[in-house]
Parts: structure tokens; C-alpha cells; sequence
């Protein structure tokens, strides 16, 4: 059969489909989801560092991050809560990469634009002006 797989996470077979795990992985990783947002949600929490967070939804540090790197959990505006930025390991606490890699990286693609841009100048182009 095609698309069965090994779940990454548990080893169960499972026929791949929109997901990277199995069913039992991914109900369990939404219920943790659940569990961390929840617990930021709360504004007496505003304060709470991963570690704190980790704790109180016992869900790991690193699933806590992998969260943050889906952009489901936004940790902007909560002081104390860094995690290792992408690039650098540095602390950060929105998106995934700190400000100096960030703009090593947008400089890097501003590059690439160029020479991309430089390149559809000289490719014929098939675009029509109709109204
Ligand atoms: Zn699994
Ligand atoms: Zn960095």
C-alpha cells in the first residue's frame, strides 16, 4: 500500500494523509496545544517563563517551541517568555529567529530577489494588458 508510514513520533503504522503522525500523536498534540494556550491565555500568567509553562501544562519545553514555530502560539508581550532563536540560539520571544538574523537573512534574500528579478527581465514576457 502506498503512504503507509511509520509514525515519527510513536512508530505506529498509519497511512499518511494530511498529517506528519498518526491519529493517536496528533489528537495527543492537540490536546497539549490546548493545554499550553490555555494557560497563556490567563493574564495572571503574563509573567510565566517556558519552563513555567512547561510545568503547569507538563508539556515539554521543546513541544512548546514547535508550537511557537507553527505560529499557533504567540508569546509577543509576555516578558519572561523566551525561547532559542533559529538561527543563532539567542533569546527570543517572537517568531522564530532574533533581529539580527532576521536582517542577515532579509539581506540575503533581497539578493536573491535581485538576480531573480534580473532574470525575468530577460525572459520574454507572456503577460497581456486586456481591461
Ligand atoms: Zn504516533
Ligand atoms: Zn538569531
Amino acid at each position: 500500500m502506498d503512504n503507509v508510514i511509520n509514525c515519527p513520533q510513536c512508530g505506529r503504522l498509519f497511512v499518511k494523509y494530511l498529517r506528519e503522525h498518526c491519529d493517536v500523536c496528533f489528537k495527543e498534540e492537540e490536546q497539549q496545544y490546548d493545554k499550553v494556550y490555555r494557560f497563556i491565555r490567563k493574564s495572571e500568567n503574563r509573567n510565566a517563563t517556558i519552563i513555567d509553562v512547561s510545568e503547569a501544562t507538563s508539556v515539554s519545553e521543546n513541544k512548546i517551541i514547535y508550537f511557537i514555530h507553527q505560529g499557533r502560539i504567540r508569546v509577543k508581550g509576555f516578558p519572561n517568555f523566551t525561547y532559542p532563536c533559529d538561527g543563532c540560539q539567542k533569546p527570543i520571544n517572537d517568531s522564530r529567529l532574533c533581529q539580527d538574523c532576521k536582517t542577515r537573512i532579509m539581506a540575503d534574500l533581497s539578493i536573491e530577489d535581485l538576480i531573480k528579478k534580473k532574470q525575468q527581465e530577460v525572459l520574454p514576457s507572456y503577460h497581456t494588458e486586456d481591461k
